[in-house]
């Protein structure tokens, strides 16, 4: 028997666990940890609520969730409740799967002034994640600025453009709807320091610019390198530089007829951030030009008003004590999965954070792969037996997956209409509804 302890129940925890049940079928006890009481990770507050095509991926995990040899044991905390030297004298290998939720810095002066957040804060302010639920952004100014050129800079851009009527079907949390119903926001710039040519941003997600109600795209032909360059370009960036070729020759008339305008501003290095009585109020920014594909300062400037600044420039994975970290790269210091021996990592822990969800599912096969090699049947140790007496020892309050059940019915049946759940927020709320 092989008892392995998967950390984090998002994409990666649970590709990982179908690849285990894949390779040893019974001869394996799969134990996937969370810190939060519900499972699924970015699925549930990462995705933005309305793309719930993407989040249906969670109806697989589902499936590896309820078989017998997998378990979900929610609310317990990796490296604060219990240590990983702790779970690795109990498991044959130990899988961390955490994802990458801390924001990458944005080193400029005054990136702490009020209504200035990073991406991991906002979208999980307003997919309700309970580190983010109160943060309460202020949405009364008129001018939004969004850095990076990433997808999620444009789930952001995105979010803040929709009408009400746009978010039916969608599973976007009451406090953040009540909010962006009242928001004043008519520009929403989106902040490149390269030019069209590098951008992360793919064709479907760029696409869906074309079709808000009341928004629309905004580029500056002048910044678009000669059509014939295109060629040179992978397929998927060629389609995603089509579609921004596409916003630059739309006709005024197609943004006049729409109150928000979202404004790509390419070659724009932030420099540093204004404030007005400790909020913020315009951002300085820096003309660039692109060098051997990195972006160079050209030394002139320019204030842009901003009244929301919303950083979208990447993620990192939270360090674990014990766990050696890969300062420079923000992830797990590994190689190819292997940290130490017994110790393994998948996903954007391992790899940083970068591919689609689908990304994740031959990262959890090869892990399982390695893991396979090094452990062969398993050293007889004592697994979740010995797990649950640590708990039990701890006094921990345990989250199965039959409590998450019923936590998501008690979701499903507070949902508004037409929308497939109201999430709950708070811990102690998620908690409080799986009853008895
Ligand atoms: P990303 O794709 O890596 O984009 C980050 C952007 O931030 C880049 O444009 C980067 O510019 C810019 N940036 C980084 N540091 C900067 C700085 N100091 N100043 C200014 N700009 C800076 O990251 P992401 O948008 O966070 O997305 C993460 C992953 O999730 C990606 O793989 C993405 O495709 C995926 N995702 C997918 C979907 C979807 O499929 N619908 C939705 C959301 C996210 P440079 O290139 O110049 O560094």
């Amino acid at each position: 028997m092989r008892h392995i302890a998967i950390v984090g129940s998002g994409p990666a925890g649970y590709y990982t666990a179908e690849a285990a049940v894949k390779k040893w079928g019974e001869e394996a006890r799969i134990d996937v940890i969370d810190r939060l009481p519900v499972p699924y990770g970015l699925i549930r507050t990462g995705v933005a609520p309305d793309h719930q095509s993407i989040k249906a991926v969670s109806r697989r995990y589902e499936k590896t969730a309820t078989g017998e040899t997998v378990r979900f044991v929610g609310n317990v905390d990796i490296g604060t409740d219990i240590s990983i030297a702790e779970l690795g004298s109990l498991y044959d290998a130990v899988i961390l799967a955490t994802g990458a939720p801390k924001d990458r810095t944005l080193a400029i002066e005054g990136a702490d002034t009020a209504n200035v957040f990073g991406s991991a804060a906002f979208v999980g302010w307003y997919n309700g994640h309970p580190d983010f639920a109160a943060l309460a952004p202020d949405l009364s100014g008129s001018h939004a600025v969004v850095i990076g050129m990433g997808n999620v800079a444009l789930d952001v851009a995105r979010i803040l453009a929709k009408t009400e009527e746009e978010f039916a079907g969608s599973d976007i949390v009451a406090h953040a709807l009540d909010a962006l119903r009242d928001s004043r926001i008519e520009h929403i710039t989106i902040l490149g320091r390269r030019g069209p040519h590098q951008i992360m941003m793919t064709p479907k997600e760029l696409g869906e610019l074309l079709h808000l109600e009341r928004a629309a795209p905004e580029v500056d032909a002048a910044d678009l390198p000669p059509e014939g360059d295109d060629a040179i370009l992978e397929p998927g960036l060629r389609k995603s530089v089509t579609l921004v070729r596409e916003f630059a020759a739309l006709p005024e008339t197609a943004r006049s007829e729409k109150p928000i305008t979202i404004t790509f501003d390419f070659f724009a290095s932030p420099r540093a951030i204004v404030s007005d009585d400790g909020r913020i109020s315009a951002i300085e920014v820096e003309r660039t030009k692109v060098e051997l594909g990195r972006a160079v300062g050209t030394g002139e400037t320019y204030r842009m008003p901003a009244d929301l600044l919303v950083s979208c420039i990447g993620y990192q994975t939270s360090a674990i004590e014990g766990v050696p970290f890969d300062q420079r790269a923000g992830r797990f210091a590994n190689d190819g999965g292997r940290i130490l021996p017994g110790l393994y990592c998948v996903g954007w822990a391992k790899r940083g954070p970068s591919g689609t969800i689908g990304t994740n599912r031959p990262d959890g096969y090869a892990v399982i792969d390695l893991v396979d090699e090094d452990i062969g049947p398993g050293a007889r140790k004592r697994g979740r037996e010995a797990f649950d007496e640590l708990i039990a020892e701890r006094g921990l309050d345990v989250v199965t997956f039959r409590d998450w059940r019923k936590i998501e019915e008690a979701e499903i049946a507070a949902a508004r209409e037409g929308a497939p759940r109201e999430k709950f927020v708070d811990i102690e709320s998620m908690i409080a509804a799986r009853g008895a």
